[in-house]
């Protein structure tokens, strides 16, 4: 967090949270008092103390000071849509002593589409290490929006259409994989282009989707954080 400050001369400084409450001397000769840690915050729009976003969202969101009360779009009447920005998930993580190669493999494949790493999953039965990492954070980030703005702003890509492309493009996918095993090699090639395409389609579709949501929701600056904050934050309707 860098804050500038300005001598009474007029020399503009550029402080740091850490010279909080400190005395600089200016070039001109005189002292720069640094305001206190939290008046330094408040100058530039963060509350007074470094709480947890979610907790602060909490807070506004019982003053009342979220979300905003009109439509986010045209900024009439509207209803109120209860977004939620999933910020962080818990990963859980589970090694599995057995088929290190079989798994090694399963890896390589799953980069490939993750609906054949699906497909080829192996639940060990022996030895397994199941680790969490992190916490999960989910911050409230509703809004209010007509229903016209709603269809002009943030549709989203419906999931039968995404749903349908998705298993096309696994099934093409195999197609394409056995295809060239039986080295039917040019129709197996576009098969498996023709399905990597749909893949990206549907993830692209996706990520569209997001891109505009939190575009949208950055009109609210509490919002804005979040999402500066958590940039690969999924903004889900709850
Ligand atoms: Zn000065
Ligand atoms: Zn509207």
């Amino acid at each position: 967090m860098d804050v500038s400050i300005r001598c009474q001369c007029g020399r503009e400084m550029v402080v740091s949270e850490g010279s909080a409450g400190a005395r600089i001397p200016c070039s001109c000769g005189g002292i720069v008092e640094i305001p206190s840690l939290g008046a330094l915050r408040t100058s530039i729009g963060l509350p007074a103390v470094d709480i947890p976003l979610e907790m602060e969202a909490q807070s506004m969101l019982d003053a009342g000071e979220l979300p905003p009360p009109k439509c986010i779009g045209c900024g009439h009447e509207a209803e109120r849509i209860a977004f939620v920005a999933e910020c962080e998930q818990i990963h859980e993580h589970t090694s599995h002593d057995k088929w290190p190669l079989v798994q090694g493999i399963v890896m390589a494949v799953g980069l490939l589409s993750n609906s054949l790493a699906f497909a080829f999953r192996i639940n060990g039965e022996d030895e397994t290490v199941t680790t969490i990492h992190g916490r999960k954070v989910n911050i409230p980030v509703p809004i209010h929006c007509c229903a016209s703005c709603r269809d002009r702003l943030i549709r989203k890509p419906t999931n039968q259409v995404l749903k349908v492309q998705k298993i096309s493009g696994s099934v093409l996918l195999w197609a394409g994989i056995i295809g060239i095993l039986l080295y039917y090699y040019v129709i197996g090639a576009v098969a498996l282009a023709a399905g990597i395409g749909l893949q990206w389609m549907v993830s692209n579709k996706q990520a569209q989707y997001q891109r505009r949501l939190k575009d949208l929701l950055s009109g609210v600056p509490f919002y804005k954080r979040v999402f500066e904050k958590y940039p690969d934050a999924i903004v889900e309707f709850h």
